[in-house]
């Protein structure tokens, strides 16, 4: 049977970013019964949060769920106890992206992508790289 470790370092960093206690949740699942890109995620809103409440920071970190996320705040407004999820969603992309990560490399970009994408979204992804 495959070990399970809780990474309490993992809980708080997510906390400390997204400003959000992980507790909060009681899995209700009406998050995701509500997120419009649940059904493309391979780990949903509540399981995340689930995961998260474990500290089982490599399930988290592996799963596509977060990068599926649009930020479109459906899920906070069913939550029961006010758990801001985007603001999750964001903190696992974060902390994905500050480990160095090359999930996107500047250098390998379609030169064209780089011409025709709005500056912002190039901003928002490069962001993190400089923090
Ligand atoms: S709606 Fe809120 S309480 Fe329910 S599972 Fe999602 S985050 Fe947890
Ligand atoms: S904010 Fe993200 S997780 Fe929440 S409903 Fe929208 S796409 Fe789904």
């Amino acid at each position: 049977m495959r070990k399970l470790s809780r990474d309490e370092d993992f809980i708080l960093r997510i906390q400390e970013i997204s400003q959000q206690n992980i507790a909060d949740c009681y899995q209700c699942g009406r998050c995701t019964a509500g997120c419009p890109f649940a059904e493309f995620m391979d780990e949903p809103p509540n399981r995340i949060i689930r995961y998260l409440q474990l500290g089982l920071k490599d399930e988290v970190l592996k799963a596509q769920g977060p990068w599926f996320c649009a930020a479109c705040l459906v899920c906070e407004t069913r939550c029961p106890r006010g758990v801001d999820i985007p603001r999750i969603m964001e903190a696992v992309r974060t902390i994905h992206l500050r480990s160095k990560e090359q999930l996107l490399d500047i250098d390998r970009i379609d030169k064209k992508i780089l011409e025709e994408a709005h500056p912002l979204v190039l901003m928002s992804a490069l962001y993190k790289y400089s923090y």
